[in-house]
């Protein structure tokens, strides 16, 4: 009989007997009844019928030719479901395009392509007299001479379907049935290395081909991308395939096009904007060997493909490769653990790696190189404090600061404020009663957006009109304090009012296109503000900056998140990196009240690893990841006495079991933000050494942590290695 996966919230597989006559191969879908009704579902495996079990139901219909997923597929799926805890049901649906989660047939999807044919003089003298349109169209096609698609011409030409006709009649022109990839124009530039970049592409080079995790540490500017290019050249060269995951927002269509100058080969993209249709092709496309590179963001990394030979992590620092909510995984350790499986090279590249990777340093199979030097020369500015306790700022900004921004913009740089909180205000409030304006379904402050005349809360979305009187006392002076960057762009506008001020944030920037148009203007180098949030720190180049200004760095002092102090290291190195370059150094400001604590004066050094050490060595001491591994059994409920009753009950569970040695409990615990969306939160977190002796904890628990009964009113979720405590 066969065990299947089935799209659910369930750890099991389930079992069904397949008649022999369908042919059936683990990865393949099928139509198995379930219920009342059909599912579709996975073969994971074969499994003897043990019990003899003559009751089992038989598969109604197979769905593919040949198996969607491979071995190794199924091999991952099966190591992330158990290492993580999560459903490998739901896990391995994941690993599927949308458009086949439902059991629609994969059709082929290859797509009508156009293709030049021979042309002699005349024919082409002719048609640049008589019909220029029909010429621009095939000089077009003399550049892509594999074909363009439909979607490709429509992007050059606008309406082309009658010039082609006519390119077609008159024997041009032809179409055919074809992947439709978009090949690169030019041959492939190889810009020079530099001695650092040209050292780790060598060092690397001569370990492609085995496991080994290697952590590129190069400072911002420094040509990380160029170190993937020349190793993901070699392994192309091989006949072998690449993956490239790279946060959300780093993952521009510039990043793509340079890929593809660069390699001379069509690269592949995946992420969750796109549509169905064209992230099923690309899937496809991979899958089949098609195209050698894939470039995506966290769940490109469940791409299939015949023969993969290297995996890229690039900025493996960023939160966002964790899965917060649904199937959780950690994209970066899950790519490691992929590589492992398949012995083949990761790289995992960064200016201010995660403390987890600084940790597994340790390891074998771990290296380091550097990029120290930035490409064409230059250093990263000094970082200057500025001490916001003694003068009241305005909006935000230190006389200090302001000066500056003004001799920059003068001397006709660009200058980027970076205010991690977006909105125009944190707090609003009646001036006569106290009563604050709090989100009715968290705890928690409701921001104010002026421009909308509306309170937003930024952890639930609710949102409600600015009130025009005190709901509490009736008094009519309600006021706001705090800025944020809404506030901030406003006090610019008129401050500097002869240049522009960009905002860069989650309420001006919507799509991917729309950060690449907003940040256009600045190309030209013309002096400019740019004003954001932590979207500013990710993965983009910013030439002409010359100034970096850092707001309130200060709230990260006074965090209860124990990873505060090594976020807040990574953004202001992340932040501070974008300014200067070889012609014209940069100058750095961070703004603080406390100019004396160790922090802030460490970070004036901007020597990472330094600054790391004496968070590393306060995590061992304290027993936290990545010195530890943890796992937080989270209950969310209707009441809290719920959500801490449930956990109660499993904490006594642990207990009449009797806890391994090494293991330490925190809770059950109220969760920082208690209420979020309207449901209480609570949490018991187990600590221990290493994994082995966390699952020995969670032994006796696991048939209730793998089914575990969820109702509306109590709801339980795992967290292995979980980002916050
Ligand atoms: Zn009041
Ligand atoms: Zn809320």
């Amino acid at each position: 009989m066969g065990r299947f996966a089935l799209p659910l919230p369930l750890h099991q597989g389930f079992d069904y007997r397949v008649p022999a006559s369908l042919d059936l191969q683990p990865g393949m879908r099928c139509r198995l009844p379930f219920g009342s009704g059909f599912r579709t579902g996975i073969l994971l495996e074969w499994v003897d019928n043990e019990t003899g079990r003559g009751d089992l139901k038989a598969v109604e219909a197979r769905l593919d030719e040949e198996p969607l997923l491979s071995e190794h597929m199924l091999e991952l799926a099966r190591w992330v479901a158990d290492y993580y805890l999560q459903p490998i049901g739901e896990l391995l649906f994941l690993f599927l395009p949308r458009a086949l989660r439902r059991g629609q047939p994969l059709k082929d999807q290859r797509v009508t392509c156009w293709r030049p044919r021979d042309a002699d003089e005349d024919m082409l003298d002719n048609l640049a007299r008589r019909a220029p349109k029909q010429q621009a169209l095939y000089l077009s096609l003399l550049d892509h001479p594999e074909g363009m698609t439909a979607q490709a011409l429509r992007e050059l030409h606008g309406d082309w379907r009658a010039a082609m006709g006519g390119l077609v009649d008159k024997g041009l022109a032809e179409s055919h049935c074809g992947d439709g990839l978009d090949w690169p124009e030019q041959p492939p530039d190889f810009p020079p290395l530099t001695a650092d970049q040209q050292a780790a592409v060598e060092a690397i080079s001569s370990r492609l081909d085995g496991f080994g995790s290697h952590l590129l540490q190069g400072v911002t500017g420094s040509g990380k991308t160029e170190v993937y290019l020349a190793l993901m050249r070699r392994v192309i060269e091989q006949g072998r395939q690449v993956i490239l995951l790279a946060p959300e927002i780093g993952l521009t269509p510039q990043l793509v096009d340079r890929m593809r100058r660069r390699l001379g080969r069509p690269v592949l993209l995946s992420h969750s904007a796109q549509g169905d249709a064209e992230r099923l092709r690309n899937w496809d496309l991979f899958r089949r060997g098609r195209a050698p590179v894939l470039i995506g963001t966290r769940s490109a990394l469940f791409s299939d493909c015949p023969d993969l030979g290297l995996i890229v992590v690039d900025e493996e620092h960023d939160a966002s490769y964790r899965q917060q909510d649904g199937v959780r995984y950690h994209a970066r350790d899950v790519a490691i653990r992929r590589a492992q499986q398949l012995d083949i090279p990761v790289i995992l590249g960064s200016a201010t790696p995660s403390s987890e990777t600084l940790y597994n340093l340790r390891r074998p199979h771990a290296h380091r190189y550097w990029l120290r030097q930035r490409v064409g020369g230059g250093q990263p500015p000094a970082i200057e404090l500025v001490d916001s306790g003694r003068i009241q700022p305005v909006c935000g900004c230190t006389p200090q600061l302001l000066k500056a921004v003004e001799r920059h913009l003068h001397d006709g740089g660009q200058v980027l404020l970076f205010l991690n909180r977006r909105g125009f205000a944190p707090v609003v409030m009646c001036h006569e009663c106290g009563w604050q304006a709090q989100c009715h379904q968290c705890d928690a402050r409701m921001t104010l957006h002026q421009s909308i005349q509306r309170l937003i809360c930024h952890h639930c979305g609710s949102q409600q009109a600015m009130p025009a009187a005190c709901p509490k006392c009736g008094h009519g002076e309600i006021r706001h304090y705090g800025v944020g960057t809404e506030q901030l762009e406003v006090f610019l506008r008129e401050r500097f009012a002869e240049y522009p001020v960009i905002r860069v944030d989650r309420d001006t920037v919507t799509a991917r296109e729309s950060l690449a148009q907003r940040l256009q203007s600045l190309h030209q180098g013309k002096p400019a503000i740019l004003v954001g949030t932590q979207m500013l720190a990710k993965g983009h180049d910013y030439p002409h900056i010359s100034l970096v200004g850092i707001l309130d760095a200060d709230q990260a002092l006074f965090s209860s998140f124990y990873r505060a102090s090594e976020r807040l290291i990574q953004t202001v190195l992340q932040v501070s990196g974008r300014a200067g370059r070889a012609d014209r150094p940069g100058q750095a400001l961070l703004q603080t009240a406390f100019p004396e604590h160790p922090l802030m004066q460490g970070l004036k050094t901007q020597d990472y690893d330094r600054l790391m050490q004496p968070i590393l060595q306060e995590r061992e001491l304290l027993g936290f990841p990545p010195a530890a591994r943890a796992v937080t059994l989270q209950v969310d409920a209707l009441e809290l006495k719920a959500a801490l009753h449930r956990l109660q009950q499993l904490n006594e569970e642990l207990e009449r079991a009797g806890l391994p040695s090494g293991v330490r409990r925190v809770g059950p615990i109220p969760a920082l933000m208690t209420r979020r969306i309207g449901r209480y939160r609570a949490q018991l977190t187990l600590l221990a050494a290493d994994v082995a002796t966390l699952r020995k904890a969670l032994r006796p628990l696991l048939p209730k942590l793998l089914q575990p009964r969820n109702r509306r009113d109590s709801r339980l979720t795992i967290e292995v290695d979980p980002l916050d405590l």
